[in-house]
């Protein structure tokens, strides 16, 4: 089958298409241009496959998510491929893993970014015993999720897919807010969004009913959920199959276990956070301000039982 090369979209604004960069196009075995020389493999997504690459002149690193065409071919895919370059290029924050460009040959796109050796906060947690994190851990990532969501929010984005597994860790163990593909740019900020989009743990209840539309407050419900799952150790909607998930997300159905030992500071948060009607969840300057997060001086300065683990890990 030839593959297929991209065309220009109409329906992505500013996005005119995904750039061939004709000096890049002397390429290696690999695939990837030949300056770039390919390293372990990171990680692979339900698109992607991601390695670590050293530019050979530069000597600088990159994550490299290579995206076969082959696989985008349906047009949601290609749409969503298409959506998180033009998301997320135009991105500019230290908590956002970092996007330096994108190009593509006959058969892949390539996206290069800023890489994160210690990947994600999920990983962190399952590798550790006890597979959750202490509450000061919780408040220094919390604090900095929050940063990337101002900046975010500011600029009218939403992430629609908050989860442990997009939060990622640079080398010094410091989160970066990765994965666009299910973002949203609002033209502006009272427009409702209707798609159907997120990770089933924690995906909010107004997405699943779907009348109304969302807005950023689908980003708290997940950062609820995050805090939920970082000092609990697992997510509270959590069951066997997707569809008991749905119906106890929409019933607001979960509790604290009575096993792990949490402060009651951080169960009212999630309560005040994990409220059907959106409008009643806290704002993200709210959350900051609220007697968990704020229990010490802000901002929380890293737990050494993190900072221990800064060193890059195979
Ligand atoms: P997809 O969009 O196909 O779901 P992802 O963005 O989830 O792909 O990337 C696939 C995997 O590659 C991730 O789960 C992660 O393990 C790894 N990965 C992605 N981006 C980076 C990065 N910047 N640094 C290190 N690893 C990464």
């Amino acid at each position: 089958m030839k593959p297929r090369v991209f065309g220009v979209s109409r329906s992505y604004g500013d996005l005119q298409n995904i750039d061939i960069i004709e000096n890049r196009s002397v390429q290696s075995k690999s695939g990837l241009p030949s300056r770039y020389q390919k390293g372990r493999f990171l990680g692979k997504g339900g698109f992607a496959k991601c390695y670590e690459v050293q530019d050979l002149e530069t000597k600088e690193t990159f994550a490299a998510k290579i995206v076969s065409k082959a696989s985008v071919t349906k047009p949601r895919a290609h749409a969503k491929l298409r959506s998180e370059i033009a998301i997320h290029k135009e991105l500019h924050h230290e908590k956002v893993v970092k996007f330096y460009e994108h190009f593509e040959d006959a058969e892949h796109v390539y996206i290069m970014l800023e890489v994160c050796p210690n990947r994600t906060l999920n990983e962190f947690m399952r590798r550790r015993p006890p597979k959750r994190l202490m509450e000061p851990e919780a408040i220094f990532y919390v604090y900095e999720l929050i940063s990337a969501l101002q900046y975010l929010h500011r600029r009218h984005v939403i992430h629609r897919d908050l989860k442990l597994g997009n939060l990622f860790l640079d080398k010094n163990m410091r989160l970066k807010v990765g994965d666009f593909g299910l973002a949203a740019q609002l033209d502006f900020a009272g427009e409702k969004r209707r798609t159907v989009c997120g990770t089933p743990n924690y995906i909010a209840p107004e997405i699943l009913e779907g009348k109304h539309g969302h807005s950023f407050e689908v980003d708290v419900w997940s950062l609820g959920v995050i805090i939920y799952t970082m000092v609990f150790g697992r997510p509270p909607f959590e069951t066997a199959d997707v569809k008991t998930t749905y119906k106890r997300i929409r019933m607001n159905q979960y509790s604290f276990p009575d096993s792990v030992r949490v402060s009651c500071q951080v169960k009212e948060l999630i309560s005040r956070i994990l409220q059907t009607d959106p409008l009643k969840r806290p704002s993200l300057e709210e959350i900051l301000v609220s007697s968990w997060v704020n229990a010490s001086r802000l901002p929380p300065s890293m737990p050494d039982s993190v900072s221990m683990w800064s060193t890059p890990r195979g």
